[in-house]
């Protein structure tokens, strides 16, 4: 439990912000997109640190969930996770540079070749050795970001050997508007991708894996499923699809303790550049949060937080260590120093507070701070 695991190491004694990571709802949450994905299996990306949750803890708390398959950005990630799940297929993203070939060899890392350079080099080091390395090729159909381009893929269908001798497990690509359901582009984007499809199981030798959705993707129905689903944000409780309720559950909790209340009853300003104007005799408290931690300087003088179920607004601006709340309308039994307020909670969600710093889940979830005593609990799964 949250609150005993708080009390009971001196970090957490200490500790004025705390984050609580709900893997209960983590496990959940693969297992809710698993089933919206029904026989086809579900991946897991646990790139930037898990979103920011933990690698460490997220990982094998996945693994245990039933993911298999998982996907990281950075062949360091790749690392991390290969001594954390010894038997995971795990694929990296930004593939393997010039000088990184033996890295990914001794730690089974599965390289996303994005160009045909990749493809060759990747050939040439798995036949200087005689070995099947497996590869993941990555093939863009419009976010012109990774992947190989239009022109290196008609390459690649004018001559089919370019591929030749590279054990290809799966094929991928990724979309570009999957959360905006009426985007014409997914549609497009799937087009090519079955292009694409066809040309390769024609050169290549094996039945491939195809591997197309992301989790707003996925909610876009069994056309986008192919053969492996790749989701990241929604297993951490973001909303993957934001034009309706959000079907996840949340993961993430974050509180932070009252240092000190304070009585104005003269107009007084509040924080740095004087930006929040008390005229009312009002109580301001602060809390030891800041943009230090990851809480968006964006934030000033926009966002909400919750003591119980009492909303207060953030007032004036985020500072680096501290942000004020007010707090005049909260019982002062509720609002005294050590009094936990909800920042991110069960009434104010990761998409609530990124509306309110006009950003997206994604970017809070990444930046939530070092300082915070993190608990892992496994709460009602
Ligand atoms: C980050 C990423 C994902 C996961 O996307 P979510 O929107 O977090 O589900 C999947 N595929 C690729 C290529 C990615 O970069």
């Amino acid at each position: 439990m949250s609150a005993s695991s708080h009390t009971k190491s001196p970090t957490g004694r200490l500790a004025g912000a705390r984050l609580s990571v709900d893997l209960g709802a983590l496990a959940g949450n693969f297992r809710r997109l698993q089933a919206e994905l029904g026989p086809i299996p579900c991946a897991a990306v646990v790139k930037a640190d898990g979103y920011g949750l933990g690698i460490r803890h997220v990982g094998p708390a996945l693994w245990d969930a039933g993911a298999r398959e998982f996907f990281v950005a950075h062949p360091g990630e790749g690392v991390i996770l290969r001594d954390l799940l010894p038997d995971a297929e795990i694929t990296i993203l930004n593939g393997a540079l010039p000088g990184m070939e033996d890295d990914f060899r001794a730690h089974r890392l599965t390289p996303a070749l994005n160009t045909l350079g990749d493809v060759a080099r990747w050939r040439a080091y798995a036949s200087r050795d005689g070995v099947a390395l497996p590869a993941a090729l990555h093939v863009d159909t419009g976010m012109c970001r990774l992947g190989l381009d239009k022109r290196e893929f008609a390459a690649v269908t004018r001559d089919p050997d370019l591929l030749a001798g590279v054990d290809v497990r799966l094929v991928m690509s990724h979309l570009a508007s999957a959360d905006e359901p009426d985007n014409p582009q997914s549609a497009n984007q799937l087009a090519l991708f079955r292009e694409a499809l066809a040309v390769l199981s024609a050169s290549l030798p094996k039945p491939l894996l195809a591997s197309f959705a992301a989790s707003s993707g996925i909610f876009l129905g069994p056309d986008y499923h192919f053969d492996l689903g790749r989701p990241g944000i929604a297993l951490y409780g973001v909303n993957p699809t934001p034009s309706q309720s959000n079907p996840m559950a949340q993961v993430v909790r974050l509180q932070a303790k009252i240092l000190q209340v304070r009585d104005v009853d003269t107009p007084e300003t509040v924080g740095y550049g004087a930006t929040h104007r008390v005229d009312r005799p009002s109580r301001i408290a602060t809390l030891p949060v800041g943009y230090a931690d990851g809480y968006l300087r964006n934030l000033s003088s926009r966002a909400t937080a919750f003591i119980e179920n009492i909303e207060v607004p953030l007032v004036g601006r985020v500072s680096m260590d501290l942000i004020t709340i007010d707090v005049t309308n909260v019982p002062e039994a509720l609002s005294q120093q050590g009094q936990w307020v909800d920042l991110i909670g069960p009434g104010h969600t990761v998409d609530d507070l990124a509306v309110e710093a006009g950003t997206i889940g994604y970017e809070i979830l990444t930046s939530l701070g070092a300082r915070y005593h993190r608990d892992y609990i496994s709460g009602a799964d």
